[in-house]
């Protein structure tokens, strides 16, 4: 019963599932460290929304060790620093929801939110809260995405 329960719970977590699968464009993972990974959010609330998730399936930042800490904030501003050069962000919102009271989607795993913000865009979040967001678009901003990652990581 144990087993069981904790292999459903493994399944349930797109964090801890996305970490162990090998493809990075279909599981819109666009960096992996050493100890966390920088993916795309699948329903984003702006274009280029990332997440950043530490591999270990833990609750809140105050479960992570300095280490992981540590990367976590680096691959936040790295993060910034690719959606800036690749979509020309003008602003950034930057956070976590801890626990379900927060609002959290998923509340065991903890994540960084880093969701970009353009002049005037409440106009186009309200536009896709009504939209599907297509899987086309977002594999073409995954690409651009990735593009400006590894610009910026060979300088
Ligand atoms: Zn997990």
């Amino acid at each position: 019963m144990a087993y069981i329960k904790s292999a459903r719970e493994e399944e349930e977590c797109i964090f801890c599932t996305k970490a162990q699968r090998e493809n990075d464009e279909d599981e819109l993972v666009l960096k992996r460290g050493k100890h966390a990974m920088v993916l795309m959010n699948a329903y984003p609330y702006n274009n280029g929304h990332l997440m950043i998730s530490p591999y270990r399936h833990v609750a809140s930042l105050e479960d992570l060790n300095r280490d992981e800490q540590l990367e976590i904030i680096a691959l936040v501003v790295l993060s910034m620093s690719v959606i800036r050069r690749a979509l020309n962000a003008e602003g950034f919102n930057v956070g976590a929801n801890i626990g379900s009271v927060s609002g959290a989607g998923i509340a065991e795993h903890v994540h960084m939110h880093i969701v970009p913000r353009w002049k005037g865009d409440t106009s186009f979040m309200t536009v896709i809260a009504d939209t599907k967001v297509m899987p086309e678009s977002l594999v073409e901003t995954y690409r651009k995405l990735r593009t400006a990652l590894h610009e910026l990581e060979s300088h």
